[in-house]
Parts: structure tokens; sequence; C-alpha cells
């Protein structure tokens, strides 16, 4: 069988790109990308010429199926999204479970990802956290999200798209009302930044208009803070009677 190999592509500055990833895109028979055109011109700039398919949200199944047979007839694939670590809030998940269900073999290349680039500089606990992807747009699944996140004592990684992040601030500040959050915006490119604080003061210091890509970060919640809830209390209660 051949190998899949996961590829992490830049998140915006190029030269993020591992000396590994490149040996490999031109090594394997195959690159399958979430988006061709935005694949080939990074493969332009790199000079590498590889036969390109698609692997996307819409065709994952059909496709997936295809580049399975692909791997058995004994070819290499590189997958590649359009940023950063394939499988993290991107196709990629799917076809990493079908090698492994039909034993080929995967081969994860380490690389950018937005998420740990934020986290590691956001000045917050970096010893243990969660990381959310986009949260749900229903309204009982992103509520019922919210409310884990409101009781999660690790720092939680959120990605936002920024025409919708006013909004999940002011709604996000009745489930973690005083706790600190990070916004990085633009990693990695020109116009990267941090902005630090309290909601509150978060959105004092956005703008009106919000561009870019953003990740968003969020303070665990303090440990009293999930003890004062009044199951917690009463099983305190309880055991405190026992031991008398
Ligand atoms: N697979 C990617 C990764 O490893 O980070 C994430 C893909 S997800 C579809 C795209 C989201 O990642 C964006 O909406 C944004 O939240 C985040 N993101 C990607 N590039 C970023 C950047 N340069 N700065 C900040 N956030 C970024």
């Amino acid at each position: 069988y051949g190998v899949l190999y996961l590829c992490p592509t830049p998140i915006g500055n190029l030269e993020d790109i591992t000396l590994r990833v490149l040996k490999t895109l031109k090594e394997v028979d195959i690159i399958a990308a979430e988006d061709t055109r935005q694949t080939l011109k990074l493969l332009n700039h790199f000079d590498i010429k590889k036969p390109l398919t698609s692997y996307h949200e819409h065709n994952k199944r059909t496709k997936g199926v295809k580049l399975i047979e692909e791997l058995k007839k004994g070819k290499s694939i590189a997958l590649v999204t359009d940023a950063g670590t394939p499988a993290i809030s991107d196709p990629g998940e799917d076809l990493v479970k079908l090698c492994i269900e039909e034993d080929i073999k995967v081969v994860s290349l380490p690389g950018p990802t937005a998420a740990i680039t934020a986290l590691v500089a956001s000045g917050l606990n970096t010893s243990s956290f969660v990381f959310e992807g986009f949260l749900p747009t229903k309204n009982k699944e992103r509520e019922e999200r919210l409310n884990r996140i409101s009781k999660e004592e690790r720092t939680v990684i959120l990605y936002e798209a920024p025409h919708r992040l006013k909004e999940t601030l002011h709604e996000l500040k009745s489930y973690v009302a005083e706790r600190k959050i990070v916004i990085a915006r633009e990693l990695t490119k020109i116009h990267e930044e941090f902005i630090k604080g309290t909601i509150d003061e978060v959105l004092t210091k956005l703008g009106d208009e919000i561009k870019g890509e953003i990740v968003l970060i969020i303070e665990g919640a303090q440990k009293q803070q999930v003890e004062e809830k009044p199951e917690i209390l009463i099983q305190k209660y309880l055991a405190e009677g026992m031991d008398k």
C-alpha cells in the first residue's frame, strides 16, 4: 500500500512551510487539496508540479473511496488544506479514519496550525487547554457548547469568522463575564496582532470593522466559580456531614 502524508501549509507567511513538507510534496504521486486553485498557487511558488485532485467537505465521501483505491494500488498521497494542519477544522479527519480502517499508513508531518500559534503567545495557561474549533451555529448546540465553556477550567481555543466576532463576544459575555480573553488576528501576516483583556475591554479596543482571520482564546474558569455551583455545594456539604 501507499502512504497518506498529512502536510500542513502556511497560515499566512509562506516561509512557514517545512523542508519536509516541501520534500514530501515533490515526492508523492498525488496531492489531494481542499481547494486545488489555492494549492496550485502554493505549488507554483515552490516550483512543484504534481497531479492535483480535490478533497473537500462536499466530495469527501466519494473522493475518499477513490483516494483509498489509489493508496491500495501503491500510490502515495499528500493531503493539504487551504491553510494550516489538515484535519484541524478542515477536511481530513474522515480520510485518516478510512486509511486506518483499511490498514493504510498515515504519516503526520508537523507544521503550522493557527490554534497553537495563537495559544503559545496568548499569555494564558498553556499547560492544559481545549480546542473547540468553530462554535456550532444551531441554537441548541451553541448554547450547550457555551454552557460547557462557562464551566471549563482549561484555556479554551476557538476559531471565529471576523464578521461574526463582535456578536459572538457579546453573546459570550453572559458565560465568561470576567475571564480574560485574547484575540489573535492575522497570525504570521503583516498585520498580526494580539488584543487582550476582558470581553468589554477587547470590544472597546476592536475597531468598527474587523478584518482578517481570527483565533479567540478564553482563560479557563476559576476553580471556586465551578465549586459554587449548587450541586457541588450539596456534594461538599454531604461529604462534610459524613465526616462529623
Ligand atoms: N486547519 C487550519 C489550522 O490548522 O489552523 C484551520 C482551518 S479553519 C477552516 C480556518 C480558521 O483558522 C480561520 O477562520 C481562523 O479562525 C483560523 N486561522 C487560519 N489562519 C489564521 C491566521 N493566519 N490568523 C488567525 N487565525 C487563523
